[in-house]
């Protein structure tokens, strides 16, 4: 019997499985699959698909006034954690940075990791992409970057990762590639190489794909910023992004450490639901698991809690009653939600946007915490 059951390992899921965790508390976590967190570009939009402010995210999404100062807290603690494991993520809600991404287009996004910087309105900069690395084309960023930033001064070029990479890579295989110190250290001398001929003199930022090192990323990064003397910023593009598979790898790596119970590829198919509590949720393979209480962490529609029908939403994971706005008629009093399983209100396309999963995460968090010391009960 454990004390929670997380359904999905997303990166609501993880965050809450930690946070629980490091309550003390007997956490197993279960899931289908890989969260959303593999596709995406690892740093955490206020909206997803669109430049906004928090202001926005509280009208769109329906958000108390509270959620404002909660915001602040949960990104601390967001920050915190993303430090102690090794990854820091940074960044202000009220400030959101205009990166690059990986086509040369430009986003707004709200926290991300050391790996990423703003982009600059004027000034010099330098794309450097990979032979290898086909999906990431630095003249192509360059045309579609000059769109929207005229005044910089570009330069392009592009270096091979060396001996025994002669194949098609994803920016992911790069990364494992240049966690490598000899490989590192063959692109530096080949771009400040590449920099002299050309005659490039100090540039203020170095674009590369989302590659740059896996497990020694820091080291990689601080290489690189000391030998070409300016920033080093990654440009998140098609998946997988190592900016965001290190997140999903660190999250789990400090899940398992502090004793979170995995149960890998399972899909939960119902629950038995007594006296309004849910007893034990049921696996595809008709096993139970039981706990005192449920978090519901599938990702709604596009992680694969929700689904849609000619008739409205369909709940998979517990199998309760949904409204028309995917929301649950009625919760069960040990089960509480996160992210996009409180309905389609709280998504756009479909999705969340990383802001609001912090968010959702810690305001659950926050909430059965206070309810635990009233002794009351939990509600969704
Ligand atoms: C392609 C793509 C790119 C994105 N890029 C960005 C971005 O750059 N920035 C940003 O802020 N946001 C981005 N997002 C949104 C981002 O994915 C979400 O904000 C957030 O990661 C969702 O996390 P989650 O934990 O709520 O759900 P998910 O990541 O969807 O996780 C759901 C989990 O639940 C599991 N699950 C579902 N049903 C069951 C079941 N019945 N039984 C057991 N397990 C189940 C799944 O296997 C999975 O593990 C992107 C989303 C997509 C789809």
């Amino acid at each position: 019997m454990y004390d929670e059951i997380i359904v999905g390992q997303g990166l609501t899921g993880l965050l809450t499985a930690i946070w629980s965790r490091e309550e003390g508390k007997q956490v197993a976590l279960v899931s289908t699959g890989l969260g959303k967190i593999f596709q995406s570009a690892g740093v955490l939009d206020i909206l997803p698909g669109e430049d906004s402010r928090f202001a926005d995210l509280l009208e769109k999404y329906k958000l108390n006034a509270c959620s404002r100062l909660t915001i602040y807290e949960a990104a601390k603690k967001y920050f915190q954690l993303t430090e102690r494991i090794g990854y820091p993520y940074q960044g202000n809600i009220e400030a959101p940075i205009t990166i690059i991404t990986g086509s040369g287009n430009l986003k707004e996004t709200a926290f991300y990791p050391d790996t990423i910087k703003p982009i600059p309105e004027q000034g010099h900069v330098v794309i450097v992409g990979f032979e290898e690395v086909v999906d990431f084309l630095p003249k192509y960023v360059k045309g579609n970057l000059q769109k929207s930033r005229p005044s910089l001064h570009v330069d392009t070029m592009t270096v091979s990762l060396g001996k025994g990479s002669s194949r098609t890579m994803s920016q992911l295989d790069a990364a494992h590639l240049l966690d490598q110190e000899k490989v590192c250290q063959h692109v530096l001398d080949q771009i400040k190489l590449k920099m002299a001929a050309k005659k490039i003199a100090k540039p203020e930022l170095f674009i590369f794909p989302a590659a740059l090192g896996f497990n020694n990323w820091r080291k990689v990064l601080e290489q690189a910023t000391i030998q070409l003397q300016a920033a080093i910023t990654e440009a998140p593009g098609m998946p997988p992004n190592a900016t965001a598979i290190r997140l999903h790898d660190k999250l789990k790596k400090e899940a398992i450490k502090l004793g979170v119970r995995f149960y890998e590829n399972t899909t939960i198919i119902g629950a038995k639901i007594e006296d309004n509590k849910v007893q034990a949720v049921i696996t595809s393979a008709n096993l139970e698991i039981k706990s005192e209480s449920y978090i519901i962490a599938a990702g709604g529609m596009l992680g694969g809690g929700i689904e849609k029908t000619a008739t409205g939403y369909k709940d998979k994971v517990l199998g309760l009653d949904l409204d028309h706005h995917g929301c649950y008629m009625s919760c069960p009093e040990n089960v509480w939600l996160v992210g996009a399983s409180n309905g389609m209100n709280v998504t756009q396309y479909g999705i969340t946007g990383g802001v609001y999963s912090i968010l959702s995460c810690y305001q659950t968090f926050t909430a059965r915490k206070q309810h635990m010391k009233l002794g009351g009960l939990q509600h969704a």
